[in-house]
């Protein structure tokens, strides 16, 4: 699939930046990044990041400063980058911003993959034969469309149903249909996988690990909601993006895979790897767990995520081979180094 046009949507942010640096390295691909820039993008450290990589990146990079939830954006868009794959990874994605303010998520999740999916049938229907027939619309997704476990349920899989609980796992929850349904009444190609919780460098403060390093560091209250038990599977953002790449090549139109790594542990446990962690790297008076305060629960919120993998591993020979141990170090002594992202 050498010298083809991939139109990355929402790779500004942490999961694209990590996509398309991979994409980049790994592939001759002509890379065409499609986003708004909001708050949680990183674009000057990808656009950094790229041009010290010289011309060998620079030249097969293309960003496109657009937005989903406006069609004229997205038209010109796809005129540009005359793509032969998608990965649409743009939309909101914190769950409390959805809490306090659940519009955008509407107009960019919904709206927005609405306006691409549309835009793409088109492209899609006026494309060659011979690049037809390898078109593929890859979107990405969230387990939290499935709603929440307890602690003794079995993890959902692909069979699930969907029972989303928060504005932003309803609208993502409502592209996933969105899209199986461009596949199921126009025959678009598509392939969605839903993601457990990602983490690593680079990810933006509001969420979980990052405020959890970050406030221990600077010497702040580390917030955990409620009594800390709520479960999440992390995933590394490196095996993510590994999985990506192996869907791309070698997923199935119109299927679905969950893509997580087996690795469930409660906000009070990783809070307490993470601190544990810090007291032996940077040394202070008190240890970092004393931070700690727990504080009113989020409104709604899912007590705990866990996915069965077993589809991707035996259809596509993927799984994750980040340790938390390893990925926490890794993500740990980044926020030790790029103060200045502080
Ligand atoms: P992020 O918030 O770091 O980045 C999202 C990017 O999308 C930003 O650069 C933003 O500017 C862009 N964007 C948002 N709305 C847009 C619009 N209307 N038009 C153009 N660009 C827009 O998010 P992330 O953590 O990188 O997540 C990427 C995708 O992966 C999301 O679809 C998310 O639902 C999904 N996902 C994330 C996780 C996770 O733990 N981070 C887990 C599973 C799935």
């Amino acid at each position: 699939m050498d010298n083809k046009n991939i139109l990355v949507t929402g790779g500004s942010g942490f999961i694209g930046l990590n996509l398309i640096l991979e994409l980049l390295k790994k592939t001759d691909y002509r890379i065409y990044n499609l986003d708004k820039i909001s708050y949680s993008s990183n674009n000057e450290s990808l656009s950094k990041l790229i041009t010290n990589n010289g011309d060998k990146f620079s030249e097969r990079y293309s960003f496109l400063n657009a937005d989903l939830a406006k069609r004229a954006e997205v038209d010109d868009a796809l005129r540009i980058s005359n793509p032969d794959l998608i990965i649409h990874l743009a939309a909101e994605s914190h769950v409390d911003k959805s809490i306090n303010n659940p519009e955008i998520f509407i107009k960019s999740n919904i709206f927005g993959t609405f306006n691409l999916l549309e835009e793409s049938l088109n492209h899609y229907k006026n494309l060659k034969r011979y690049r037809k027939d390898a078109f593929k619309f890859y979107h990405i997704s969230t387990d939290e469309v499935f709603g929440s476990l307890n602690y003794n349920e079995k993890s959902f899989d692909e069979t699930s149903k969907y029972n989303p609980r928060s504005p932003y796992s309803a609208s993502k929850a409502s592209s996933d249909h969105l899209v199986n349904s461009w596949y199921h009444t126009y025959d678009l190609p598509v392939i969605i996988t839903n993601c457990s919780n990602n983490y690593g460098p680079g990810q933006h403060y509001e969420k979980l690990i990052p405020k959890i390093i970050i406030n221990s560091i600077l010497g702040f209250e580390i917030p955990i909601y409620g009594n800390g038990q709520n479960i999440r599977d992390w995933v590394f953002v490196e095996d993510h993006v590994d999985a990506l790449i192996t869907i791309m090549n070698n997923g199935i139109i119109g299927e679905k895979y969950c893509i997580g790594a087996n690795n469930e542990l409660s906000n009070k446990r990783i809070t307490e790897i993470i601190c544990s962690k810090l007291d032996k790297k940077v040394r202070k008076d008190e240890p970092y767990i004393k931070q700690v305060k727990f504080v009113e629960d989020r409104l709604g919120h899912d007590f705990r995520y866990a996915l069965d993998t077993s589809k991707i591993k035996s259809n596509l020979g993927w799984q994750a081979k980040t340790s938390f141990n390893k990925g926490i170090e890794q993500t740990i002594n980044w926020y030790l180094k790029n103060a200045d992202y502080i």
